[in-house]
């Protein structure tokens, strides 16, 4: 049993760092995915006895009312949340109208078993994106044990997901059922990877993967690239990509890259075709293109059928996969296939016996959107934090509790 389902929280009061930097639109949560997946923590503390301290950020508030004059602190309140917190919970949420001070010292001294507090957005002081340890300090004055549920923030050394945890003996703080999840598939990837292990990796930019692919070509047996950087690995080869999408000063280390991967004797899979459109619009003209010839005035937007067919087949074969990146522009209907087709391969996959962990951003949004999103072993919730974690990175809200 893990370290979290095993603790008795009976008679404590938990202060749980959670995610709760959920898009809300006109005062609506247009989703509550990262709600949701806290509730298990607060439902199992509840349960035992305890009580529960929640606190979260919520956009990033002193930038943006200091560029953007029409906005009101209002408009970045955890209090517009209350409410749908209250309904998910089945238990009325008390709110702090401050991070730290009196109001939110004199609610947690006050809070009883089975009772939730909520902390206004900790982004409204400067010291919480700091890592000010006065201000953790003070927060962790707020409850008897330190439970860290945000994922999605691991990567940051912050007041509330780092630093705070040095006020706490290693016997009184520890991961949340998120964020155990999370480490444990994640871990699950990069360091018990049953073979053949593949990285699926796409999105727009090159630049933003370096990093991952590099750390990968140590663990991978087979690296797919897709989306719009595989073109600037088209050209590095000496391809013509017409108007695609392309990073001409990264195309030595595309090359690099390249001859890295070989003489580690890791399969590295580029497109070898394109749905190719003559400009990026859902309407646009398309035809299929050899990925070394895309006329000139056309653009890649999506693996062609041959590059499908290819992928599908290194998935299939595959007992570990790792899926970042869409394979083209997948927002657009006419650029979803390739996305698609890499997504049910996953699922398939998946059935028969491959663990499979897709997260990030845009791969998350693709596998909702397809539908296979419980087809798959594991969908992260983090972005930038299971980036860093796949770049080999240390993160600190991992670090400071995993001692
Ligand atoms: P990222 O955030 O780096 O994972 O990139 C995701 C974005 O890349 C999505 O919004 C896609 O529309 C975009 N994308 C994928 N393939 C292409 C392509 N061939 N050309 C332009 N944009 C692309």
């Amino acid at each position: 049993m893990s370290k979290f389902s095993s603790f008795d929280f009976s008679g404590k009061k938990a202060l749980v760092r959670v995610d709760f930097n959920v898009p809300i639109k006109d005062g609506k949560i247009t989703d509550d995915t990262r709600i949701k997946a806290a509730l298990p923590t607060i439902k199992k503390i509840l349960r035992d006895g305890g009580s529960v301290v929640l606190m979260s950020h919520w956009g990033r508030p002193i930038k943006d009312l200091e560029k953007k004059p029409e906005l009101t602190p209002a408009d970045f309140s955890l209090s517009r949340i209350v409410q749908h917190l209250s309904q998910l919970i089945g238990v009325p949420v008390i709110f702090t109208e401050d991070s730290i001070g009196e109001d939110a010292a004199n609610k947690a001294a006050a809070l009883q078993k089975g009772q939730i507090l909520l902390l206004e957005n900790l982004r409204f002081y400067k010291e919480e994106e700091k890592g000010d340890a006065g201000f953790a300090e003070k927060l962790s004055k707020y409850g008897n044990v330190y439970v860290n549920d945000a994922f999605g923030t691991a990567h940051r050394a912050h007041a509330s997901t780092a630093i705070i945890a040095n006020n706490f003996d290693n016997s009184s703080k520890l991961f949340g059922l998120l964020m155990e999840a999370e480490v444990d598939a994640a871990q699950k990837i990069l360091s018990q990877s049953e073979r053949p292990f593949t990285a699926i990796i796409g999105g727009a930019k090159v630049s933003d993967k370096i990093l991952i692919i590099e750390n990968l070509l140590e663990r991978a047996t087979d690296i797919i690239i897709g989306g719009g950087m595989a073109y600037t690995f088209a050209k590095a080869m000496g391809g013509n990509i017409g108007q695609s999408l392309c990073e001409d000063d990264k195309l030595d280390m595309a090359r690099a890259l390249l001859e890295t991967a070989k003489a580690k004797g890791v399969n590295i899979h580029l497109p070898e075709d394109s749905l190719a459109a003559d400009r990026f619009a859902n309407e646009a003209q398309t035809q299929i293109a050899d990925n070394k010839n895309i006329p000139d005035g056309w653009m890649g937007l999506d693996i062609g059928p041959k590059a499908q067919a290819a992928f599908k087949a290194v998935i299939l074969n595959s007992k570990t996969i790792l899926w970042n990146g869409p394979m083209g522009v997948f927002e657009m209907e006419t650029f979803q296939a390739g996305t698609k087709a890499i997504a049910e391969a996953v699922a398939e996959a998946t059935v028969n016996g491959a663990f499979s962990l897709v997260g990030g951003g845009d791969s998350v949004a693709a596998v909702n959107k397809f539908g296979i999103a419980d087809k798959v072993s594991y969908v992260s919730t983090g972005g930038g934090a299971l980036l860093e974690f796949f770049e080999g990175k240390v993160l600190p809200g991992i670090a400071a509790i995993a001692e």
